[in-house]
């Protein structure tokens, strides 16, 4: 069967389903990715570390024989005319479960071809949950019990051990793209893309530092690489599959040691498993501002000013401007101070968290939709679970920067 691989957030040879399947069905193939709505709106170090796992992903597959499309059109126009010039059978995907990201295969599937999708972004695959979507917990608590219950986690899978050939050469070249990023540095120099960088820092946190037994009461660190494990990059474009961070975790735990800290590692897994689902169940409810009530003029651009504040790093609460300068600067951000900015805009300053999310979006190197728009929700008090989480921003600085050392770093060397 004459079949392509529309490459997605799965840039891996390893534990990766889909690429097995393509291996083992088609006959002859061809790699294709495309731009997303999502890239385009990123900003450098999203978009740079998105690209650098793509090539990664590219320079293995032809390595070993295969052919790899990379194309600034979006998939939407670029499969459908490739799939009728070049008579193709079968086309074989990752599915996604945000919004956006589903519109994107409802542009596929309705091709003339067999259609092959495959579902692997999580730790625990949807078809092993015990409920239905519809019937997900509201609250992670009892989604996190239940699943506990009877855990059904497989083992990360093999590489292929071929790739289909493409029996043509394209007389344009595979590279339909203006490669933007090669004088762009990380800030961060320890966050590069690719397959082969992601398993180094698994190797690096969990074996060579030996963090991972102390990960529960490092993990809100903001200032340290270590504090937690920087793992989501690499999540975020499926670079790393959560299987094989699971797999570490059971080895480390036989091996050296097993305590609440690495379970903690998995029960975050988990959290991340939960906001992919409740992103399935929701569906574009998740992308909205779901209980804004229509506000007049006025008020919106006071929302609007507000707003550019807290981007630029300008809103007066020290502990915030630090943060967001990390974020604007880096593109990183850690989770306690995600969720100390995210509390601040919405609940604070009582700006639109649809905003915050947007931007998280652009800047966030770590990106990802579910996690991302689940977090926001959860803090803004309008998802699952809607209690009010408020935070304290000046307690929190004085609880987990105490010295004052990380606003130094962030608000003096900016
Ligand atoms: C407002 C807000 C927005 C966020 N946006 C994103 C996003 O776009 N992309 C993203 O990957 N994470 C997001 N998170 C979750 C979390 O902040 C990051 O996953 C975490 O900081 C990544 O750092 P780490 O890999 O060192 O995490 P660790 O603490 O080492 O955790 C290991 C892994 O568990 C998962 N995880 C940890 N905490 C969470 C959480 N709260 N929700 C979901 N998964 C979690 C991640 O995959 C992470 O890589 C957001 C959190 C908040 C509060």
């Amino acid at each position: 069967m004459k079949s392509i691989y529309w490459v997605r957030n799965d840039l891996r040879w390893l534990d990766n389903k889909t690429l097995l399947s393509f291996c083992s069905q088609a006959s002859t193939g061809v790699f294709i990715w495309c731009e997303t709505d999502s890239f385009r709106r990123a900003t450098a170090f999203r978009r740079k570390f998105i690209i650098d796992s793509v090539i990664a992903f590219k320079n293995k597959i032809e390595s070993s024989g295969g052919t790899f499309i990379i194309t600034d059109h979006k998939s939407v126009d670029f499969i459908p005319q490739f799939v009728v010039k070049h008579q193709i059978e079968g086309v074989f995907y990752t599915s996604e479960c945000a919004t956006e990201e589903i519109a994107e295969q409802n542009g596929i599937d309705h091709l003339p071809v067999k259609i092959f999708k495959c579902d692997q972004a999580s730790l625990i695959h949807a078809s092993d949950l015990p409920m239905t979507i519809a019937n997900l917990p509201e609250q992670f608590t009892s989604f996190r019990k239940k699943i506990e219950q009877d855990l059904k986690i497989h083992l990360p899978l093999a590489g292929p051990q071929r790739i289909p050939a493409w029996p043509e050469e394209f007389p344009e070249g595979t590279l339909r793209y203006r490669i933007e990023t090669e004088d762009q540095k990380y800030i961060h120099p320890e966050i590069h893309g690719g397959e082969q960088n992601g398993l180094d820092r698994l190797k690096e946190y969990v074996w060579d530092q030996d963090r991972l037994k102390i990960y529960k009461e490092t993990r809100n660190g903001m200032l340290e690489w270590n504090d937690s494990s920087k793992l989501s990059p690499w999540l975020s474009v499926g670079a790393l599959s959560p299987r094989t961070i699971y797999q570490n975790i059971k080895k480390y735990e036989t091996e050296v040691a097993k305590n609440d800290s690495t379970y903690w590692l998995f029960f975050e897994l988990l959290w991340r498993d939960y906001f992919r689902f409740i992103s399935l169940k929701w569906g574009s409810r998740l992308f909205t501002d779901m209980h804004a009530k229509k506000k007049p003029n006025g008020i919106i651009l006071k929302e609007k000013r507000q707003f550019e504040l807290w981007a630029s790093a300008q809103s007066g609460d020290d502990f915030v401007d630090a943060n967001m300068q990390e974020l604007n600067q880096t593109g990183w951000m850690s989770n306690r101070g995600r969720q100390n900015v995210a509390s601040y805009l919405a609940k604070t300053m009582q700006v639109n968290w649809v905003w915050g999310a947007e931007y998280f979006e652009q800047k966030l190197i770590d990106y990802d939709a579910s996690s991302n728009r689940g977090n926001w929700a959860y803090l803004a008090g309008v998802g699952q679970d809607s209690r009010d989480r408020s935070f304290n921003t000046q307690r929190q600085a004085a609880m987990y920067d105490a010295g004052g050392e990380y606003r130094r770093k962030w608000l003096v060397d900016s």
